[in-house]
């Protein structure tokens, strides 16, 4: 692969981005170039357009990391990933030589770098990134769908940690992106789930996706969640809201013995209700990004179509009009999960 010039959206800080054209050099012996076809914006994105993580990202840098793509080219070192292959990127990289890595958790290590914030992400034609972050994907996936897969495996990592058992009840506090994720994964294994939210375009989205929800604005959460289960509480409670009353719910709504799972980024320092993890033995869960397993398992679920990936999907942009989409997203009450189309399959 030669030196190709290709289009990319440079976030340029203040709410602006600029979409110019860039040089995309060959992969080094271990990288693997990728022409991207499709990328979903991120609720990290979004911070990142609002000036929150200028001081991390500054104000030349490619966003992008829940993408679809197809291998243009790979390094001299790179074996098992060939051209024409439709991947997804898993976007860690990891140092290898600290104590979390030398323990076997990568995602969680110290000097971690995320691409797409701490490096150059996918909102450009071609992105090239380390061999070991691609998953292959199977050739009759939709590529629309698979941009689902990045946010979709933190789902998968946080039910896989919730340790979730057939038959028991659930509560996702948050019906965002992630939420309904989470939501859609944990019943899938087979948990009763019950999602709250207060936003109604997004109460209307979960209960298109087939879930019973509460809205907290209107009625006691807690009460509700006892009078479901017999006064017995949520096995399981998810913290997606990342709110004081969210952190006040998953306390109040657990049953003994409850798993809470802390998958919000809680940027202040909540008041939480620590009496309760005593007096009713809680376990309180952290749950921060993924593993490869749980990239594979949502790459099945996707393939498998058992997500309801057109419902979550609510606004489709090409790269040229990213500056719009970022300003529609962020006006907009009733958008879930926006897509750039960066590239065609071809
Ligand atoms: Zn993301
Ligand atoms: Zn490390």
């Amino acid at each position: 692969m030669e030196t190709q010039t290709i289009n990319a959206a440079f976030y340029r800080g203040n709410k602006s981005f600029a979409v110019e054209q860039t040089k995309a050099a060959p992969p080094s012996e271990n990288e693997v170039s990728i022409r991207i076809v499709y990328c979903g914006v991120c609720g990290t994105d979004m911070h990142v357009y609002h000036g929150n993580m200028d001081a991390r990202v500054g104000h030349n840098r490619i966003l992008g990391h829940e993408m679809s793509g197809v291998v243009e080219a790979i390094g001299s070192n790179v074996s098992g990933i060939e051209p024409g292959q439709k991947v997804v990127v898993r976007p860690l990289d990891h140092c290898g030589d600290c104590p979390a890595c030398n323990a076997g958790h990568q995602h969680v290590c110290h000097k971690l770098k995320f691409l797409g914030l701490d490096t150059d992400g996918a909102m450009q034609e071609i992105w090239t990134v380390p061999s070991h972050t691609v998953h292959i994907l199977p050739d009759d996936i939709r590529m629309d769908h698979a941009a689902l897969i990045e946010p979709l495996a933190v789902a998968c990592h946080d039910v896989r940690l919730s340790n979730l058992k057939q038959g028991e009840d659930v509560l996702v506090i948050g019906g965002g992106p992630i939420g309904v994720l989470v939501a859609m994964v944990a019943r899938e294994a087979g948990g009763d789930v019950v999602i709250s939210e207060v936003n109604e375009s997004r109460i209307a989205i979960a209960q298109k996706l087939g879930f019973e929800t509460i809205n907290p604005a209107e009625v006691d959460l807690a009460a509700e969640i006892n009078n479901r289960t017999g006064d017995k509480g949520a096995e399981i409670v998810f913290e997606v809201s990342g709110t004081q009353p969210g952190v006040d719910a998953m306390t109040a709504c657990a049953a003994t013995k409850a798993r809470i799972v802390m998958v919000a980024i809680h940027a202040q320092k909540p008041n939480i209700d620590l009496f309760q993890f005593f007096w009713r033995e809680l376990q309180l869960l952290g749950a921060r990004v993924y593993e490869g397993e749980d990239y594979e398992k949502a790459i099945s679920l996707i393939s498998a179509g058992a997500i309801d990936a057109d419902t979550v999907i609510t606004d489709v942009s090409p790269l040229s009009e990213i500056q719009n989409a970022f300003e529609s997203l962020d006006a907009s009450p009733t958008a879930l999960k926006s897509l750039i189309k960066v590239g065609d399959l071809s």
